[in-house]
């Protein structure tokens, strides 16, 4: 196989597809390699290993993966998205890939570049190949619909397999185990033609932008900007961001509110940036005029070693029940418990309680339906424009 795709990467298919002029500009900046991202890739192995031998994933905690110790909770959310992979398996003739390495180079153009898919269901029965991918990550929401990073691993699976079977669809999984969803989009391999039209263009433009600078080639957005490197010092986004701002000075009426909001997002991106840019210069021992770092918050405190800390308060005569924490077993907990047991696990359902999700503003082309619930005033204070 080849090397992993470097400029045009399945993974960051959203910023170069959107924004050309990305590739050039971000060309040998530094890529922060967060822990979020050593988890992420933690999950992933622990993942890995729990389909190919078909092992609970529960058997992999206390091993470390890219210095991240494996944690229970950490394998309860890989099951999560071991059992959402085994859902898909509907059939014995199935075929189940577990992170495999396509070519990307037949649907970007650029030499000899793999990328590696989480897994991917060949269906011979239903011609269906299914791409399934883990987003171990917390905070944002992944649609499965026109995901490109999985568009492109589905093209390249069609690559490889397209002369053995007649494939008919495509389906696209994400599996966002600590949101606990599973978002599916299908599409037939004939509509999945006109993405593939789409990325060989936009691949087209990233090899014009390297060649004539990218200066030409900026497109500031949220979808791509976001996970720009260049986002912290690129002159597009900033003239964009700035360009906003002095329009609507005084913000009191609701048209203007309405006005400012769907910028405060590439708004925000932008701010996040700046701060990363400047603590990781004053890091380097760059100035920044104006500015130094001091100690943030500390973390949360925790035993060394938990075991010379039981020994010591045993000596403190402290009693079990004093020493340790007992807990009910949570509804996610009991639902997996009794999977086997719906009878059981339906007469416990009749006892879970749950808070409503607090109002999210979104914009009104978000596919969720509105919220209906009145709010009572004292979560807002009522207001008179
Ligand atoms: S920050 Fe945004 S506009 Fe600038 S290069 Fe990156 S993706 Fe393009």
């Amino acid at each position: 196989m080849g090397r992993h795709a470097k400029d045009m990467s399945p993974s960051g298919a959203d910023r170069w597809v959107n924004c050309a002029g990305s590739v050039p500009l971000s060309a040998g900046l530094h890529d922060e390699t967060s822990r979020y991202a050593a988890e992420g890739s933690c999950a992933h192995e622990v993942a890995a290993l729990s389909l190919t031998q078909n092992t609970p994933a529960a058997v992999c905690i206390g091993r470390v993966f890219y210095d991240i110790p494996v944690t229970a909770q950490m394998t309860e959310h890989v099951e999560f998205y071991v059992q959402a992979v085994r859902d898909h398996l509907t059939h014995p003739s199935d075929d189940l890939h577990i992170e495999v390495e396509v070519p990307i180079t037949p649907i970007t153009g650029e030499a000899d570049a793999v990328g590696t898919a989480d897994a991917v269901v060949l269906s011979y029965v239903n011609q269906e190949i299914t791409v399934i991918d883990l987003k171990y990550g917390r905070g944002l929401r992944v649609e499965a619909e026109q995901n490109l990073q999985l568009i492109i691993y589905a093209l390249a699976m069609l690559e490889l397999y397209g002369a053995i079977v007649e494939w008919r669809t495509v389906r696209l999984v994400i599996v966002q185990p600590r949101a606990g969803v599973v978002r599916e989009w299908s599409i037939t391999v004939e509509e999945l033609g006109t993405y593939a039209k789409t990325i060989s263009l936009a691949a087209e433009r990233v090899r014009q932008a390297q060649r004539e600078g990218a200066a030409d080639y900026l497109n500031p957005g949220e979808k791509q900007c976001q996970w720009c490197r260049a986002k912290a010092t690129c002159p597009a986004l900033t003239a964009q961001v700035l360009a906003d701002v002095p329009e609507v000075p005084v913000v009191t009426v609701t048209t203007e509110i309405a006005h400012l909001l769907p910028r405060i997002d590439l708004i925000e991106i932008w701010c996040k940036a700046l701060r990363v840019e400047a603590t990781r210069r004053l890091v380097a021992g760059i100035p920044v005029p104006g500015f130094k770092l001091i100690e943030g918050k500390k973390g949360h405190r925790a035993w060394e070693k938990d075991a010379l800390v039981e020994a010591l308060l045993k000596s403190m005569r402290l009693k079990q029940a004093q020493m340790y924490q007992f807990k009910l077993i949570s509804p996610t907990q009991a639902e997996k418990l009794l999977k086997d047991q719906p009878k059981r696990w339906a007469t416990l359902q009749a006892h879970i309680t749950q808070k409503p999700g607090d109002p999210d503003l979104v914009p009104v082309s978000d596919r969720h339906p509105a919220l209906t619930r009145v709010v009572s005033s004292s979560e807002f204070q009522p207001i008179t424009t």
